[in-house]
C-alpha cells in the first residue's frame, strides 16, 4: 500500500454541512474510493472567510474576468473580503504540499470553470470562475485541478487521476537528491505515460533530458516539471493509446510465440474498434511483462499509473 498524499478539496464534497443552506454535497467516489489513497485538505472559502452557516447565497455579477461576489437578496458586495481571505489561504496551503485540488462545480467561490456570471439585466452566462478557485489556480499554476461535475466523465476522471498520481511520484522524486541521473530515471519510467498524452511533449522532454547537462540543474527540473504537467493535461485518445500499446509490443517481438502475438494484435484491434476497454489490452500486456520478466516495461508507470481500486480504464 503506497503512502497517502495530500489533495485539497471543497469541504462540502466531503459531506461537511457548510453550504449556504447548511447542506452538503457528499461525493462518495471521492470520499470512499479515492479517499483510500489520499488525505484531503478541506477548504470552504465562504465559511473560512467568516460568512457563517446558514448564510445568504451569493452569485457572481458583472465582468466575467473580474466579477463581483454579491449576495442574492441584500446585494451586499463581498468580493474584496473574499479575495483578501483567498490570498492569505493560498499562502497557508503552500505548506500542505498538495498534489491536486478538487473544486465544487458551479459555486461562485469554488467553481473552476463555467460558473454563472449575471449581467446587468440579471441574465446568467456560464463563463465565470469562482473567486477562491481563480486565486488558487493563479497561485499554483502547476497543481492539477478538477471539479466534481467534470470528474463524472470517465475520460476526464482517468486523466485527472493520472495527473495527481504522477504529481505524487514527482514530489517523491524531488525529495531525493536532484541530479541528472535521477531525472533520467524518472523520465525513463514515465516515458510511455507521457507518450500516451502527447507525442509532441514526449519528444520535447526527451530532448530536454538529453541536453540536460547544458543548463543548471534547478532550471532543468523547473522546465521538466512545467512540460510534464502540461503534457498530462492533454487528454489521451484511442489513437494515442493504440500507438503506445503497439510500441509496447515491440519489446516482446523476440519472445512472444506466434499465438501470443496474434492474441495481442486481436485485442488491440478490439480496443481500437471500441469493443473492449483499455484495461483489456493493458492486462494482457502486464501478463506478458511478468511472464517474460521484462525489466524495462515492469517499471513503466503507463502500465500501472494508479491503483486498480479506482476502477479506471474500464469504459468503452
Ligand atoms: S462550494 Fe465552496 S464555498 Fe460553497 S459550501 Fe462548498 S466549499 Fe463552501
Amino acid at each position: 500500500m503506497q503512502e497517502k498524499f495530500r489533495i485539497g478539496i471543497s469541504s462540502c464534497l466531503l459531506g461537511h454541512e457548510v453550504r449556504w443552506n447548511a447542506g452538503h454535497k457528499l461525493d462518495k467516489y471521492l470520499t470512499h474510493t479515492l479517499g483510500q489513497f489520499v488525505v484531503y485538505v478541506a477548504v470552504c472559502p465562504e465559511v473560512e472567510a467568516g460568512f457563517g452557516v446558514p448564510r445568504e447565497s451569493m452569485r457572481l455579477v458583472g465582468d466575467p474576468d473580474h466579477p463581483r461576489l454579491i449576495t442574492f437578496k441584500s446585494k451586499t458586495d463581498h468580493t474584496d473580503r473574499m479575495i483578501a481571505w483567498a490570498k492569505k489561504r493560498v499562502r497557508e496551503l503552500e505548506k500542505e504540499d498538495l498534489c491536486g485540488f478538487i473544486f465544487k462545480s458551479d459555486s461562485p467561490s469554488s467553481g473552476m470553470v463555467r460558473v454563472k456570471v449575471y449581467n446587468e439585466k440579471g441574465m446568467p452566462h456560464k463563463v465565470g470562475i469562482g473567486i477562491f478557485a481563480r486565486v488558487f489556480m493563479e497561485h499554483f499554476p502547476l497543481i492539477p485541478v478538477e471539479d466534481d461535475g467534470r470528474l463524472n466523465d470517465p475520460l476526464i476522471r482517468e486523466n485527472y487521476m493520472e495527473q495527481i498520481f504522477t504529481m505524487q511520484r514527482w514530489r517523491e522524486h524531488l525529495a531525493v537528491k536532484r541530479s541528472m541521473g535521477n531525472l533520467v530515471d524518472f523520465h525513463t519510467r514515465n516515458k510511455l505515460l507521457i507518450l500516451s498524452h502527447s507525442p509532441k511533449h514526449y519528444r520535447l522532454m526527451g530532448k530536454l533530458v538529453a541536453d540536460g547537462k547544458k543548463m543548471p540543474i534547478k532550471e532543468l527540473y523547473d522546465q521538466y516539471q512545467q512540460i510534464l504537467m502540461e503534457a498530462l493535461k492533454l487528454k489521451t485518445t484511442i489513437k494515442k493509446h493504440t500507438n503506445v500499446t503497439q510500441h509496447l509490443m515491440g519489446y516482446f517481438k523476440n519472445q512472444l510465440t506466434p499465438d501470443e502475438k496474434q492474441e495481442l494484435l486481436e485485442v488491440f484491434e478490439q480496443y481500437r474498434n471500441e469493443l473492449v476497454p483499455l484495461l483489456v489490452p493493458i492486462t494482457l500486456i502486464n501478463h506478458y511483462v511478468r511472464k517474460y520478466d521484462q525489466h524495462y516495461l515492469k517499471q513503466q508507470t503507463y502500465l500501472n499509473p494508479h491503483p486498480l481500486e479506482l476502477k479506471l480504464r474500464t469504459h468503452v
